[in-house]
């Protein structure tokens, strides 16, 4: 059985990868969110998680392993921010405990691993994970989900959208475009359309002179669902100016758009310009507060509401086709599965 938290109590938290998504987790727990303390942190790098110790006063403790720290009775639940293929041993090891996991994306990096961590939950009996797709709880995408399934739009035939960084790391390969990017599109179209993906193809514009040889950017994606809507996302993550988010959507009697987060704009010198955000910290800040708050209080309330381990399986899915259509440079058929009646009744 799930290890009881009682009412009223501040929910231990155990942070497991102290790099940089880590820290903001442990930064917004610790100076901005209520009903939590972080009471442990582990990293492969053990500097890195004692650093995370010092640089924020915590008064956790820094445990060697994921695992001793998965198993330690002041944690109640665990953030995984770890690299996405440590997720899967880290999910597993938590479900085992009957602790409470909120995971970054991915799920996991591979659909076995994936449906590994999909058999462990229902073999529990119990939801207790949650996957770090934040764009759910930003009011912007809540309120374009709204307008679609309030059918104000009419049917929806076709979705532009746009992903872009300023500029990609050095380590950044091509897959890296579907399993770090794309993977946002492809899980909240999915959420705002409730609609699945049939067919992937992944086209390849010029090359910029800005990318490694290692990375093909930019790339359009060019996904369409069962109910025959368009979604194309053009994904370049080194386009210089800022991040960027685009996502337009068309009905037959209208269209929606995707407001940018509310910025200074400033008038100078006969021209008037708004502030750009540098990276997705910024454009999503209020969404991650949002989304770890409301993850603390439905662990201390026993039951969690939001993106499930079948979301994470399902945007791993449908990552999977679109890197092997990136492969082969041809149109790729998705397949449809079943949601196990385990998710589709939460
Ligand atoms: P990062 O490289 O800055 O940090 C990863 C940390 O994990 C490092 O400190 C590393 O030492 C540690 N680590 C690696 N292997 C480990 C292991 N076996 N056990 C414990 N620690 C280990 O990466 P990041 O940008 O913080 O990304 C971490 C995860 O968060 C990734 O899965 C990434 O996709 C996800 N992420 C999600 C979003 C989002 O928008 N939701 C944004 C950024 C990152």
């Amino acid at each position: 059985m799930i290890q009881q938290i009682s009412i009223n109590k501040t929910l231990g938290i155990g942070i497991i990868g102290t790099g940089t998504i880590g820290q903001d987790h442990i930064k917004r727990c610790t100076n901005f969110l209520s009903g939590v303390k972080v009471v442990a942190v582990s990293d492969i790098d053990k500097k890195s998680a004692q650093n995370a110790i010092s640089t924020y006063g915590l008064n956790a403790k820094a445990y060697e392993s994921g695992d001793d720290l998965i198993h330690a009775k002041d944690v109640d639940a665990v953030i995984i921010a770890s690299s996405g293929k440590t997720h899967a041993k880290y999910i597993l090891s938590s479900i085992k405990a009957g602790k409470f996991i909120f995971c970054e994306k991915p799920l996991a990096t591979t659909i076995e691993d994936c449906q590994a961590i999909l058999d462990a939950e229902q073999k529990y009996g119990q939801r207790l994970v949650q996957v770090g797709f934040m764009r759910s709880y930003d009011r912007r995408y809540q309120e374009l989900k709204q307008i679609v399934q309030s059918e104000k739009l009419g049917p929806i035939l076709m979705v532009h959208a746009a992903h872009r960084n300023r500029q990609s790391s050095e380590n950044f390969m091509s897959e890296m475009v579907i399993t770090d990017t794309l993977i946002h599109e492809i899980d909240i179209f999915r959420w705002i359309l409730k609609d699945e993906f049939v067919s992937v193809e992944m086209i390849f514009p010029r090359k910029t002179s800005k990318a490694k040889d290692i990375l093909q950017d930019p790339q359009v994606a060019i996904l369409k669902t069962r109910s025959g809507i368009m979604v194309n996302v053009e994904l370049f993550v080194n386009c210089q100016y800022g991040y960027d988010i685009h996502c337009e959507i068309v009905g037959e009697l209208g269209i929606a758009n995707l407001p940018p987060p509310a910025a200074v704009s400033v008038s100078q010198n006969g021209k008037r310009y708004d502030q750009l955000f540098a990276n997705w910290k910024d454009w999503f800040l209020e969404a991650y507060n949002i989304e770890i708050q409301e993850f603390i209080n439905e662990c201390l309330a026993g039951k969690l509401k939001g993106p499930d381990a079948w979301r994470g399986y399902m945007a791993t899915f449908v990552a999977n086709f679109c890197i092997q259509s990136q492969k082969t440079h041809s149109k790729i058929a998705i397949p449809i599965v079943k949601c196990p009646v385990f998710y589709s009744q939460q």
